[in-house]
């Protein structure tokens, strides 16, 4: 495993950070995929114990969208990090951009009954806040 992106998983930040991104990709996952074989996921954070004992139960395609989101995670330049979503660098690829913001829009407001209040709070304000400027 590259020693870079273990030192970033140890920030108490991004470990959090990651850990919503993998609770939020299984909301989509357990909605969306209901019927695949699901798994508790294997990828670097899992392995360096971000997820503790509860791994993310996912798919394998939506594995794959979570171990690309935590490198991203890992090595984003920005401090403070804005919600991606909102982001001006958009470091994602196109095609983990689109899924992204797809999955965090279905997920976030679901969240919010799954022990993620707080962060689905903060993801509406920021989303509406988002969505003000764009129309000035
Ligand atoms: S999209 Fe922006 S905020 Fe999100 S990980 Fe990339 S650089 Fe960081
Ligand atoms: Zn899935």
């Amino acid at each position: 495993m590259n020693e870079k992106f273990a030192t970033k998983m140890r920030d108490p930040k991004v470990r959090k950070d990651t850990r919503t991104l993998a609770d939020f990709t299984q909301i989509w996952c357990a909605n969306h995929h209901a019927d695949r074989e699901r798994v508790p996921v294997v990828s670097e954070a899992a392995e360096l114990g971000v997820y503790g004992t509860h791994a993310p139960v996912l798919c394998e395609e939506c594995a794959e969208h979570l171990r690309y989101a935590e490198k991203r995670r890992a090595y984003c330049p920005m401090d403070p990090k804005p919600f991606c979503a909102h982001c001006d660098v958009h470091c994602y690829k196109a095609d983990e951009r689109a899924f992204q913001q797809e999955m965090m829009r279905f997920s976030g407001p679901r969240s919010m009954t799954k022990g993620h209040f707080i962060d689905g709070v903060k993801h509406m304000i920021e989303s509406r806040k988002h969505a003000r400027a764009a129309k000035r």
